[in-house]
């Protein structure tokens, strides 16, 4: 009994992208997801990719779930394979979804004929199809507008397939087709969700975490790992970048003006990152920032962080409530993980008053104390590379 995976592609997607290699990228992001769970080969051709199982042993259930989560992905059906022959695609319909028909009350076939040369036409294939369930469900009705079971058998080159409704894919575009960025990832609820944010938008990532041992703890920084190998369903292959940060945290709060010292550790966030991002080739930085949410996130402080930016700082949750960060979060599974209570070195030294509204030529002035290019280079030289596994 042989299934495969129909996965379509979302054609909106393919505006202004070469449909082609965007399809490739997709099939090698695929591949990535489900090579621990077996062999599959995959061939395209009209607008779907036949994701084949090579043993009867693979896990079907779960490759769907993980084809769930690939982005550039419309939809995609699991899919009962017959031979080009009414018969068979009888019985393979009656046998793959018995269960359901028998189950529910009303249903309706529907059939794509890309092969003109099978003999029957699509109305036809409807038509006596439908007769055949009836004929073994005599409790079900048709209902061609609201059906519960939709019965789809699509008769291509190779094969004839047979599928229920389609299942939602995840969307967005194929990560990697739109370049890459570093997420400054910290821990919490929001820098997840925007670097998930990001890769459905087609960005491959790597993550730049800043940690401050001994006011960080190791446990604080396993925190992080486990979030990136949860974003890791979605975002694909992804390194870690674990900046030590502490001398830089001491030096700001033994030289720099208390309530500035949250601004110009931002800032000093946002250098390394810049150099870290463009060692990686990466064109531009994500964070977790949301107007307004924290001292650090008004508009007059990421004016300030912006300044010292190299790269474009994309900020996708900037507009969202925390509320609905946290709809995502749970969508993506990191909320548990992200609430468990370790320390970040953003709440290490943290001022009692905090500028809300910075001036620019304030805090640079500050800066001036501090021996910024030195400080950068060590944390960036004792630097350490985390593989993300999956
Ligand atoms: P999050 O929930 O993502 O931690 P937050 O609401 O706690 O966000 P802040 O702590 O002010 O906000 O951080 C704002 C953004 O700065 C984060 O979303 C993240 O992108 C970045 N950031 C904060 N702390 C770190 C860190 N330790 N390492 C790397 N990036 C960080
Ligand atoms: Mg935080």
């Amino acid at each position: 009994m042989k299934e495969i995976i129909l996965i379509k592609t979302g054609e909106i997607a393919l505006k202004g992208l070469n449909k082609s290699s965007f399809e490739d990228v997709l099939v090698k992001n695929t591949k990535w997801r489900l090579h621990s769970l077996g062999r599959f080969s995959f061939s395209k051709a009209q607008s779907t990719i036949y994701c084949e199982p090579q043993s009867e042993e693979i896990d079907l259930d779960e490759a769907c779930r993980r084809v769930s989560h690939v982005f550039g992905i419309a939809a995609f059906s699991r899919a009962r394979v017959a031979a080009k022959d009414f018969a068979d695609i009888c019985d393979q319909t009656l046998d793959f979804l018995g269960e359901e028909l028998a189950l529910s009350s009303t249903f309706k076939v529907e059939a794509k004929r890309a092969d003109k040369s099978f003999p029957m036409k699509s109305p036809e294939i409807c038509r006596e199809l439908g007769a055949r369930i009836l004929a073994r469900y005599p409790h079900l009705r048709v209902d061609v507008e609201q059906p519960e079971v939709l019965v789809m058998v699509e008769i291509r080159e190779a094969a004839a397939y047979i599928h229920g409704r389609q299942q939602p894919g995840a969307g967005g575009i194929p990560v990697g087709t739109s370049g890459k960025a570093a997420i400054l990832i910290s821990g919490g609820i929001d820098s997840p969700v925007a670097g998930y944010m990001m890769a459905k938008r087609g960005l491959s990532l790597c993550g730049v975490h800043f940690a401050s041992p001994p006011y960080t703890s190791e446990r604080a920084k396993q925190k992080v790992i486990a979030l990136m190998e949860k974003m890791a369903e979605y975002c694909g292959r992804m390194q870690l970048f674990v900046v030590p940060f502490t001398q830089i945290q001491e030096a700001i709060r033994d030289k720099c003006p208390e309530e500035l010292f949250t601004i110009i550790m931002r800032r000093f966030m946002m250098r390394i990152a810049s150099q870290v991002a463009q060692r990686q080739d990466c064109g531009a930085l994500i964070t977790g920032e949301s107007v307004g949410q924290v001292a650090s996130q008004t508009v007059k402080a990421i004016a300030c962080t912006d300044a010292v930016a190299q790269l474009p700082v994309f900020r996708p949750v900037i507009g969202m409530d925390k509320r609905e960060i946290i709809v995502i979060a749970n969508q993506i599974d990191t909320f548990e993980t992200s609430i468990l209570p370790y320390e970040d070195c953003c709440t290490v030294f943290t001022p009692k008053h905090p500028r809300t509204r910075p001036r620019l030529d304030l805090v640079e002035a500050a800066e001036q104390t501090l021996e910024t290019d030195k400080l950068i280079a060590e944390a960036i030289a004792g630097m350490e590379l985390v593989e993300i596994k999956r």
